[in-house]
């Protein structure tokens, strides 16, 4: 009899503990982590050699190796893709938006995790930014050192994307990147050194908050239109307009643009010096190629800053517009997505303007 109500005792206990635990984890935010690959993910063969190749772990491994993280989130991971960023592709950015927008359709589901390759992050980022339909927080974050390596900063990197994504003061945020303890907006985030962890930086208009081993702190909010007030939409968009960057530099050659049009693009970014400066060639270049039709939108080279509209260059002479502070790489997202529709000069120079 004494045995009978001993088990008994423990089953009531078991039930009561397991009733407990899903509780608890039903009080947690449901958040979905889709890995795109990346040095987050990848692997070398030696701790200390900084040879490796991204993308090599799957994302139910990369999170279970991550200590308490589940007590942060009830977290499901998806394989998106699982390519270095350098591989990145306007045909996984669709499916990627495409899927993050169907996932936060669902009352079940809180924010999102996006692991990805830190060299092209930014560029993914800033297009999801403006074509995610949703105000839950969406969150990129990657590392500088393979999984593998002495020191990878993957797993921190994680937790602490994980812990801004649950987190309900990110809401209405748009797009954010958070690593090496810092959150940062789509719009601003810039990769700015080669190799070290503290690569990403906001330049212009500083980090937007900070997170500390899961504790997280904003500053301010993000600048520009984004996702729930951008008016870009992919719903039905199976690929987007090719557009090229030129790289501006002393002597540069003036028939550059001529051979990307020629080759298929339908707009191009130029990487100007300066303030999106260029030589006199490139300039009488740009005044064909807007004449016929291909819009041209001026970056710069340099890291930091805002190309001036009236500056050096007269736009409104030579038919192109200025990026103002996106650089290069982001100035191409956007224009891509302007390409949707045929946009005026000064449809597009208002577009540089807002988002
Ligand atoms: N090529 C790698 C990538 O972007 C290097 C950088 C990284 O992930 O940290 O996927």
């Amino acid at each position: 009899m004494k045995t009978i109500q001993k088990h008994f005792k423990l089953i009531v206990t078991s039930l009561f503990l397991l009733i407990n635990v899903t509780l608890v984890a039903q009080n947690l935010p449901n958040i979905i982590v889709c890995a795109t690959g990346g040095t987050i993910a990848g692997a070398g063969a030696s701790s200390t050699g900084s040879a490796y190749t991204s993308g090599q772990v799957k994302i139910e491994a990369m999170i279970d190796a991550v200590p308490n993280i589940r007590k942060l989130a009830n977290l499901k991971g998806e394989q998106t893709a699982n390519v270095g960023s350098q591989d990145m592709s306007v045909s996984v950015w669709l499916t990627l938006a495409n899927r993050i927008n169907e996932l936060l359709a669902s009352k079940d589901v809180d924010g999102i995790v996006v692991t990805h390759g830190t060299d092209t992050q930014e560029e993914t980022a800033y297009f999801l930014n403006l074509v995610i339909k949703s105000d839950k927080p969406v969150v990129l974050t990657g590392s500088m050192r393979p999984s593998t390596a002495l020191s990878a900063e993957g797993p921190l990197n994680l937790y602490n994307a994980v812990a801004v994504a649950a987190n309900p003061k990110a809401k209405g945020y748009g797009v954010m990147v958070v690593m090496n303890h810092e959150i940062h907006s789509a719009h601003n985030v810039k990769k700015m050194i080669t190799t070290p962890v503290q690569t990403f930086q906001s330049p212009e208009e500083g980090m937007l908050g900070k997170v500390s081993f899961g504790d997280v702190q904003f500053f301010h909010k993000p600048h520009g239109l984004h996702t729930t007030s951008s008016k870009f939409s992919i719903t039905g968009v199976k690929e987007l307009r090719r557009v090229d960057i030129v790289y501006g530099c002393a002597d540069m050659s003036t028939d550059l643009m001529d051979i990307m049009v020629k080759a298929g693009a339908k707009g191009i970014v130029i990487a100007g010096v300066g303030d999106g400066n260029m030589n006199a060639g490139t300039l009488e270049a740009i005044k064909k190629i807007t004449k016929a039709g291909v819009p041209v939108v001026r970056a710069s080279r340099v890291p930091i800053g805002t190309v001036l509209l009236k500056g050096e260059v007269n736009d409104e002479e030579y038919g192109s517009v200025s990026s103002m502070e996106l650089n290069p790489q982001k100035a191409r997202v956007l224009l891509m997505l302007a390409l949707l529709n045929k946009p005026s000069r000064a449809d597009l120079q208002k577009m540089f303007l807002e988002y």
